[in-house]
């Protein structure tokens, strides 16, 4: 656990994502070599959505693969910040969270980076970029060039 200072030089715990959640370990080691993956059910053959879960939220079946995806994918929606709610953010603001539609079907909570906050628009392509941390890689999304 990393810590950085609020604007009175308090500590504060940095946000960071929990990876010891045991359906996610598996999304977590691929992101960690740059794959994005997502579970497949092995009785409906259907995509699951995001976060990683126990069993398929279609059928309900627990038996299910994990599948590359092509990390391709549209912007859905978005948010642009432009302060920082917690003090992990302060070096980061503005910057948006989007809503991506993969093209495999899965909606993944992530930010589209490598571009103006004012330049991501809905319905614009974007492709899977890796955003390696300390102990954890997070999906990160660009414009498609
Ligand atoms: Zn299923």
């Amino acid at each position: 656990m990393s810590e950085t200072k609020d604007d009175r030089g308090r500590a504060v715990r940095k946000v960071e994502p929990f990876l010891e959640e045991p359906e996610a370990k598996p999304f977590w080691a691929s992101l960690s070599e740059h794959k994005l993956t997502a579970q497949r059910c092995r009785a409906c053959g259907k995509l699951f959505s995001y976060p990683p879960q126990g069993s398929c939220p279609l059928c309900l079946s627990p038996e299910y693969d994990w599948v590359q995806l092509s990390g391709k994918g549209k912007v859905y929606s978005f948010v642009t910040y432009c302060r920082a709610w917690h003090p992990s953010y302060e070096d980061k603001v503005p910057y948006n969270v989007s809503l991506v539609d993969l093209d495999e079907g899965p909606r993944l909570i992530s930010n589209v980076i490598d571009c103006a906050p004012d330049q991501v628009k809905i319905g614009m392509p974007v492709e899977v970029v890796y955003e390696d941390n300390e102990g954890y890689t997070l999906p990160k999304f660009r414009p498609m060039k």
